[in-house]
């Protein structure tokens, strides 16, 4: 029989899902502004913009159903949560069901931002032919499954822990993450990735590791590039300008990429484009147009007409600091 909620419970759900959805909006909202303005050239910008307006409105209907629309894009953190979350849904339970799974990391030299594009470009021409040996058709026939994942952080350290310089400092470190239920083809790969690739970096970037059951498998679920830096002085910043190259040099490539046959995963696949397009949640809010607005000492969505509150925030807290920090770095206006 399936558990029926009650009442109270679905409202306490709502009610966190709601804080959070307010939160992420307003992170969201200031990363994306730091996006568009620090990069109001960007072949992006149009797109960076678009995110400011990701749910930000929030209809409830008369049988307490709330929609808001996704603006779907990568950059969006409240995207990401939604996209991630339905990955995992997809997929954790079988991948559970697997009695080993694999980590692995392939990467290639760092690069500086002008190289970016073209190294992504060779990292994705040697997955192909990683993909296309008889070796890995086999493995996959043979009922292998896993999931690949394209990541690029950035590296802008100036001097390494021991204070020494760092030779990676300001480049881009665009690389393989790949979650495989077979140990023979897990190693394979790091060994054909540096036959293929002799001018890989080093030998101890290349990685395979055996994932605990415990749910380490998440990893592989997160965020494709670390959003937040640190300084010289190690304070935690949002780095607009450099994020802006990754993105530019990640746009029309996939992040995630299911490896298997259908049949071997036996779920359906889940895409990055096929996301839904609107979040609906159930509630006992009254029914109403909620728009998300911000005030001088807190944010939250507020109904038009009547001014109910739907869900509130005040604007403190470490992540309110790190981002009021990052805006007075970049120059963003107040009201954008
Ligand atoms: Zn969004």
């Amino acid at each position: 029989m399936a558990k029926v909620q009650s009442k109270s419970e679905t409202t306490k759900s709502f009610g966190l899902k709601l804080l959070k959805r307010n939160k992420f909006k307003w992170f969201g909202y200031h990363l994306t502004g730091m996006l568009y303005y620090q990069n109001p050239n960007s072949e992006l910008a149009k797109s960076y913009r678009n995110s400011f307006y990701c749910c930000n409105s929030i209809e409830v209907d008369a049988n307490g159903l709330a929609i808001s629309l996704w603006c779907k894009n990568r950059w969006c953190p409240l995207c990401q949560r939604n996209k991630m979350g339905a990955m995992i849904n997809a997929y954790y339970d079988r991948l559970q069901m697997e009695k080993e799974m694999y980590f692995v990391t392939l990467s290639r030299r760092n690069v500086g931002a002008a190289d970016l594009k073209a190294e992504l470009d060779r990292l994705q021409a040697l997955w192909r032919t990683i993909a296309m040996s008889r070796r890995y058709k086999r493995a996959i026939k043979e009922g292998v499954i896993g999931i690949r994942k394209l990541e690029c952080t950035y590296h802008g350290t100036q001097t390494l822990k021991d204070g020494s310089p760092d030779p990676w400092y300001d480049t881009f470190h665009p690389h393989f993450h790949i979650l495989i239920s077979s140990r023979e083809l897990a190693k394979w790969m790091v060994e054909e990735w540096l036959r293929l690739s002799p001018d890989s970096s080093d030998r101890q970037s290349q990685d395979c590791k055996k994932v605990n059951s415990d749910g380490s498998y998440l990893e592989i679920f997160k965020y494709f590039t670390k959003l937040i830096a640190k300084d010289s002085s190690g304070k935690r910043f949002f780095d607009a300008l450099n994020m802006n190259t990754i993105f530019e040099a990640m746009q029309h490539r996939r992040v995630y990429f299911r490896l298997g046959t259908g049949k071997s995963w036996g779920v359906a696949e889940v895409n990055e484009e096929d996301i839904e397009q609107a979040a609906v949640l159930d509630t006992d809010a009254s029914s109403g147009v909620y728009k998300w607005e911000e005030f001088e000492k807190e944010f939250g969505y507020y109904e038009i007409e009547s001014g109910e509150v739907l869900t509130e925030l005040p604007k403190s807290g470490s992540l309110y600091d790190m981002v009021t920090d990052s805006e007075q770095r970049i120059g963003v206006p107040v009201n954008k």
